[in-house]
């Protein structure tokens, strides 16, 4: 990702939430799913690149739309048997 600053929102209790500001790709939880922060910039370019959605990082899902992050041995079979 870029140096870019991104200020989100994650949440502080159950009906609370503050906005921070992290950096652009860097890994948060908004109180209900982690998610990759990311500027405008990356955030375009990761959808024109990833069209097939992510999971918590652009590039975890393969082009089949399987999570293949974190473990590489849970891979995609599609993606194995081309
Ligand atoms: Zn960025
Ligand atoms: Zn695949």
């Amino acid at each position: 990702m870029c140096d870019n600053k991104v200020r989100v929102y994650v949440s502080t209790s159950m009906l609370d939430s503050t906005e921070i500001e992290i950096n652009c790709g860097d890994i948060y939880n908004d109180g209900h799913n982690t998610k990759t922060a990311m500027c405008p910039t990356c955030g375009l370019k990761a959808v024109a690149d990833y069209p097939q959605g992510w999971e918590y990082a652009p590039g975890d899902r393969c082009k089949h739309g399987t999570y293949i992050g974190g473990d590489r041995d849970c891979a995609c079979h599609c993606c194995e048997s081309e």
